[in-house]
């Protein structure tokens, strides 16, 4: 099958193909072959799929959430119940979450395709990886972002980066899909770091990285995000059959306490570091009950939490790394 070339086309954009068997390609390769040659411009190529990219993930996945919101039928599986965000809630966030993505992260994303290409990075080639290197290679970014975050996200619990930028984002203390990003743009700056700090450095090292596996881990992490935001924990959730996976339940907790539950993907660094007791205990107490007393009882757990968590808060805001109190300034 021959591939439809569009025109016109600039004698380096066929270049770029010149040593490819376009017979050898699947349609979609294909697809990505012509996107690059009728743009004939890869910065331009590569920053318009990014940000188109981003933003369909971002609001498609948000989509579902919003409808599971407004059906009375999944409340059973709310983690907070009570707190079910309104339509002015959703509307909001929306537009906090689109301004900051036109002005924080598409230059960001425009700058992706100059730095990928320093670092020898593919872009435009054809054929795509081995699906087995994507694959290992994903999970070296699952990896390092969880680390990354789990630290970096402990840091803006620290009071002068907690009051000037982490504070928005604990705006809602039970989270929806779409509060994901709802973030100052310095945390979206920082945390973001961890999402595509990882594909850079492999990228450095081994100069072996692809830029449609980069898109593939950011629209899982997306993924990830937006649903540890979603609200809800569901008997068919991903954490019930990966033990170790954050899911909804993790990082619901981490807004309703204000602290534990520092990481993104994973459980173990807040295991291995002890910042999950709290949640723990929680949990502890609701399934130490009688399966009667169970909802009576999760209500009143909640309730405490979250009056901890606005104090936790308070302290936080006025205080240094992890709450501890910052040393009283000597004259
Ligand atoms: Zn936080
Ligand atoms: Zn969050």
């Amino acid at each position: 099958m021959n591939a439809t070339i569009a025109s016109p086309l600039s004698e380096t954009a066929h270049y770029y193909f010149t040593q490819v068997d376009v017979n050898a390609l699947n349609w979609a390769e294909q697809a990505w072959m012509n996107w690059y040659l009728w743009w004939d411009n890869p910065v331009l190529a590569t920053g318009i799929m990014s940000f188109i990219m981003h933003e369909v993930v971002y609001f498609g996945r948000c989509l579902p959430w919003i409808i599971i919101d407004a059906l009375p039928y999944f409340r059973r599986w709310k983690l907070q119940p009570t707190k079910v965000p309104t339509a002015k809630d959703q509307w909001e966030c929306t537009k906090l979450v689109l301004f900051s993505h036109f002005t924080v992260e598409l230059p960001q994303i425009w700058l992706f395709h100059p730095i990928a290409e320093a670092l020898d990075m593919q872009t435009y080639q054809v054929p795509f990886p081995a699906w087995t290197k994507m694959a290992y290679q994903i999970l070296i970014f699952f990896v390092f972002e969880d680390a990354f975050h789990y630290v970096a996200h402990q840091a803006l619990h620290y009071g002068p980066l907690y009051r000037n930028i982490h504070k928005i984002h604990h705006k809602y203390s039970a989270p929806f899909g779409l509060a994901a990003e709802y973030a100052h743009p310095a945390e979206v700056l920082i945390l973001g770091t961890g999402t595509i700090g990882g594909p850079l450095l492999f990228c450095y090292f081994t100069r072996d990285l692809h830029i449609l596996t980069v898109y593939s881990w950011i629209v899982l992490r997306l993924f990830q995000a937006i649903d540890s935001h979603s609200g809800y924990d569901f008997p068919w959730s991903l954490n019930k059959f990966v033990p170790f996976w954050s899911g909804a339940d993790h990082h619901d907790f981490h807004h309703m306490a204000f602290t534990n539950n520092y990481s993104t993907s994973f459980r173990y660094l807040d295991s291995w570091f002890g910042t999950d007791k709290k949640y723990h205990a929680y949990k502890e107490r609701l399934r130490a009950a009688a399966a009667k007393d169970r909802e009576a009882l999760n209500k009143k757990l909640m309730e405490q939490t979250e009056k901890e968590g606005q104090q936790a808060e308070r302290e936080a805001e006025q205080s240094g790394f992890m709450g501890r109190p910052i040393a009283a300034k000597q004259d």
